[in-house]
């Protein structure tokens, strides 16, 4: 670092992304991408013409997208956000709603207090029940912002939408920032929520369901004044925040609800498998309701388990937060990568005997 920046923001700790490794080819299981390429359509979309038009700008209204996204979602595009990676919505929404604080809990998705840091939010974090479920009791009338992720990272539990509209209906003078990145393999989604109350804020990803996380495109879908928030800091940062590449695949993307449908029923399916197979072999596994097990065997040390299967060419995610340390977050490959990583596991098990 220099000597030149802002100190404050030279002592932030930053957010460290799963291993993309280039040194040789792995089995991926680590960063909860989709194990399927896009639809066909998608890839038909970034056609040689769309690459030719590159020198143009792209639409800073996303206006095909917006369209597209609001009939999906049955809202109106005047209720839809769009922005570079569901990470950047949250980035957003962080600086714009949590001045106040923000609600959240002890083991989520790593970036919440990272952008709680990085505009200087005090953060109120709250344990997970034994569980590792979130007590939605201790999310009501906080008097500050809430963020939950639905279904959570790296747990995959969900929360019924019932439990959702009690926290955002407690707490009408904040807003209540629900991530649905992993929605669409089981979870519940709260999008029909946001008609009716005017602070919940669903946010939502083609990083998992859709097989685009390279193209990062997400979007937040909320009343319309929540919306205008998040254009104004758009257009007070970046506001041709899409590529055109990118739009052209989103929206092709939601043009293949069928594809997609049928492919993420796959992955769940894939999910409920693997996860039986674990628990065959010993392991303790979370229900999880999105694309990655989470799960801990009471012989192997979650870093173990992780250093023997990235030694074995698979690759799975090991946080080191002490009360998740035992646990590997593995993301559901397709049938016959699971079956590779059961194979694995079980020798792996076997020469510890
Ligand atoms: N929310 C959660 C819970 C996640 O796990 C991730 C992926 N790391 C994101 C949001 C961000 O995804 P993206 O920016 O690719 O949309």
């Amino acid at each position: 670092m220099s000597k030149f920046i802002d100190s404050r923001l030279g002592a932030l700790e930053e957010y460290v992304p799963g291993e993309q490794p280039r040194d040789k080819k792995y089995i991926k299981l680590n960063t909860n991408e989709f194990p399927y390429p896009p639809a066909p359509g998608v890839i038909a979309a970034v056609s040689a013409a769309e690459v030719a038009d590159l020198r143009l700008y792209s639409d800073p209204t996303c206006k095909a997208l917006k369209e597209k996204l609001a009939a999906r979602y049955e809202v109106t595009p005047e209720n839809v956000f769009v922005g570079n990676g569901s990470d950047e919505v949250l980035n957003f929404a962080f600086a714009a709603y949590c001045r106040g604080g923000a609600a959240f809990p002890d083991i989520s998705y790593g970036f919440y207090p990272v952008f709680a840091e990085l505009y200087g939010i005090d953060s109120e974090i709250i344990p997970l029940n034994e569980d590792l479920s979130i007590d939605p009791a201790q999310y009501c009338s906080k008097g500050k912002a809430v963020v939950i992720a639905n279904p959570n990272a790296p747990t995959g539990l969900c929360m019924p939408v019932g439990a959702i509209e009690r926290i955002v209906k407690t707490n009408p003078d904040n807003v209540v920032i629900v991530d649905e990145a992993y929605v669409d393999f089981g979870g519940e989604s709260a999008t029909a929520l946001t008609k009716k109350y005017e602070n919940l804020l669903v946010v939502g990803t083609f990083s998992k369901s859709r097989a685009l996380a390279g193209a990062r495109v997400g979007f937040g879908i909320g009343d319309c004044a929540l919306i205008r928030d998040l254009e104004k800091i758009k257009y007070c940062t970046n506001p041709y925040n899409i590529n055109r590449l990118s739009l052209v695949a989103a929206e092709a993307a939601l043009d293949a609800r069928a594809y997609y449908d049928e492919k993420d029923a796959l992955v769940a399916e894939t999910r409920e498998k693997a996860q039986a197979d674990l628990r065959a072999l010993g392991f303790a596994a979370t229900e999880s309701k999105a694309n990655f097990i989470f799960a801990k065997h009471a012989k192997l040390p979650g870093a173990a388990l992780y250093e023997a299967l990235k030694a074995r060419g698979i690759l799975v995610r090991h946080f080191t937060v002490p009360r998740i340390r035992d646990w590997n977050r593995i993301t559901v490959g397709t049938p016959e990568e699971m079956k590779t990583l059961i194979e694995n596991i079980k020798e792996i098990l076997n020469g510890l005997e």
